[in-house]
């Protein structure tokens, strides 16, 4: 929240450390330093999940996304809570980690980059998406456009066991048909798909058989953090 009411909202509700409760801090300083990298230094197909490796090209997470962890309650902190320092955290950690590797690999591989859509009901309600915003915090000049939009409004991937998850996702995205056709043709194109978490792989390996479907070469995943198998 920004302005006196953000003020007063602060004053009400001190700030709080996602990882260890201290005052004044969204994430200090310490809980930062013990937030586990991922070691990907770029884009791998042995990290795109099995049944995934005909859709996704190549994947890279930034982060071990635990439960409970500080990316975990900082990502929650931000979706539920009106709350924004915890947003701007994870745009700094996310800027800050991306390794050069991975950004010049943007840089020579990628034509067009995109992002997992919300239903526009819940991207409505919480007033933006997640992961179109750590699109928005690449430092690239790429174009970044919303290239698919979602069907269904898929029940929360977390609950879901395994298998439902994959049967849950499919067909969930289609391209978006508001950009105008030669912006949107993406025939011959390599795409960089962001998202916040991968876990099975089941909601990237949906978006990207929908580019893929509409033509893209190849289409590569950027993600916050990757959950633990
Ligand atoms: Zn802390």
């Amino acid at each position: 929240m920004k302005g006196w009411l953000g003020n007063a909202f602060n004053w009400f509700f001190p700030l709080y450390c996602a990882g260890c409760g201290s005052e004044d801090w969204a994430i200090c300083p310490a809980c930062k330093k013990n937030i586990q990298q991922s070691g990907d230094e770029c884009f791998g197909q042995e990290a795109v999940p099995a049944p995934f490796s005909e859709l996704l090209d190549g994947l890279a997470a930034l982060f071990v996304y635990e439960k409970r962890g500080v990316v975990a309650e900082a990502l929650h902190l931000y979706k539920y809570s009106l709350i924004d320092d915890y947003g701007r955290e994870l745009w700094q950690l996310w800027r800050n980690n991306l390794s050069q590797s991975l950004l010049m690999e943007i840089e020579r591989n990628i034509d067009l980059i995109s992002w997992i859509p919300l239903h526009p009901r819940k991207e409505k309600s919480r007033g933006f998406n997640q992961s179109a915003m750590l699109a928005v915090h690449l430092p690239t000049e790429k174009l970044k456009l919303p290239f698919l939009l979602r069907r269904r409004d898929t029940a929360a991937q977390m609950s879901l066991q395994r298998q439902q998850r994959l049967q849950n996702m499919q067909g969930a995205f289609v391209i978006n048909n508001r950009l105008d056709a030669k912006t949107a043709d993406l025939r011959g194109k390599s795409v960089l798909l962001v998202d916040d978490v991968v876990t099975t792989g089941a909601t990237l390996g949906a978006a990207a058989a929908a580019l893929k479907g509409a033509g893209a070469a190849a289409v590569f995943a950027l993600v916050l953090a990757r959950q633990k198998e």
